[in-house]
């Protein structure tokens, strides 16, 4: 078996997120303009078999762990067949799915039985109007209608990401905050980030970490928690007496590109070791030609950057989430 992968920096690549549609049923205020989005030619996005061949090649290196994303990416077709795939592939051993959660009351079944191991659902009010009024898509959605089902079909830990937007729905982190007392759910706040074209978000959206959980202080005292399985980036705390955990993620004021352990594919196929940076390797075109592509791995890993440029503010040089499969 080859040598393990690992970047220049020593830390070794056991995540991919795999993106597998740009295009979204919604299209939040944060991470899509209403118009003018270019959709990607349906040749140049990987097929579901293409995507595990991918996989395949990656996993004698040490890739173990996989979250499918986009775009939303419970509108493309018949995801359990991928699902189903990669989980045939040996040595993935965890399999979590992104999404905005209104297409989980009818396929979190399906999904589950084809092998998908957790779900992160996002969500950024718990008001349909309000929902509607973000996601500028008026799909009649009930976020908590959605988190049951999920649990239902025991995809867990199941965590739940708020954008948290001063004026627009941080009046709502208590309400989240108190969904994990009854359930066991991990639900986390988000900075906003200042990525893509944000034109009607500004920093004075931004509302701090800090002065979030002050805010859920007032359910109670929070204690640190160790938090779900799987756990990325984020702080983890519990209120007296819950099921789940609240948690706070802060891509704004601190980094953790010193544990970062994971890499991105885009749907047409690029890798990308940093979600921010111009380090993109295009995969699609030597495997549709048949080429290996474990130099281009070890090549990619080898450029991977030591950090992200979120705090230098490169603002509109940096693709939105939806583009790079956040
Ligand atoms: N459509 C799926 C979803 O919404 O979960 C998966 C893709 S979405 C790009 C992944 C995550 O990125 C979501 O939790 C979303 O809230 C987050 N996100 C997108 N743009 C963001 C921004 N500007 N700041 C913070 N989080 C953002
Ligand atoms: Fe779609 Fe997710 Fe982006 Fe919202 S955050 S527009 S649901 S990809």
């Amino acid at each position: 078996m080859s040598e393990a992968l690992r970047d220049q920096f020593g830390r070794s690549i056991e995540y991919l997120r795999i993106s597998v549609t740009d295009r979204c049923n919604f299209r939040c205020q944060y991470c899509m303009p209403l118009e003018g989005l270019q959709w990607l030619p349906k040749r140049d996005i990987l097929s579901y078999e293409e995507i595990t061949a991918i996989v395949a090649q990656l996993a004698p290196l040490g890739l173990r762990k996989l979250r499918i994303t986009g775009g939303e990416p419970t509108i493309r077709p018949d995801l359990p067949a991928l699902i189903r795939q990669l989980k045939a592939v040996p040595g993935i051993t965890d399999i979590a799915l992104s999404t905005n959660g209104v297409r989980l009351p009818e396929l979190s079944g399906a999904l589950a039985e084809a092998g998908l191991d957790r779900v992160n659902m996002s969500a950024d009010s718990l008001r349909e109007d309000r929902i509607a009024a973000i996601a500028r898509r008026n799909l009649a959605f009930d976020p908590v209608a959605s988190l049951l089902a999920a649990t239902a079909a025991g995809l867990e830990p199941l965590k739940l990401n708020v954008v948290v937007m001063r004026g627009i729905n941080d009046d709502e982190v208590v309400d989240f905050a108190r969904l994990t007392v009854e359930h066991p759910w991990h639900v986390r706040f988000i900075e906003l980030m200042p990525v893509g074209d944000l034109r009607e978000l500004t920093d004075a959206h931004v509302v701090p970490s800090p002065e979030v959980l002050a805010r859920i202080a007032a359910l109670g005292e929070l204690t640190p928690a160790a938090g779900p399985r799987g756990n990325g980036p984020a702080a983890y705390y519990s209120l007296p007496g819950a099921r789940g955990t609240v948690g706070v993620i802060t891509p704004m004021t601190h980094t953790y590109c010193g544990s970062c352990n994971r890499v991105r594919l885009t749907a047409d196929g690029r890798l990308r070791t940093c979600l921010y940076g111009d380090h993109e390797v295009d995969l699609r075109t030597p495997l549709r030609a048949g080429e290996p592509l474990e130099p281009l791995f070890r090549q990619a890993l080898a450029n991977k950057p030591k950090e992200h440029f979120l705090l230098e503010r490169r603002v509109g040089g940096l693709r939105a989430l939806s583009e790079v499969g956040g």
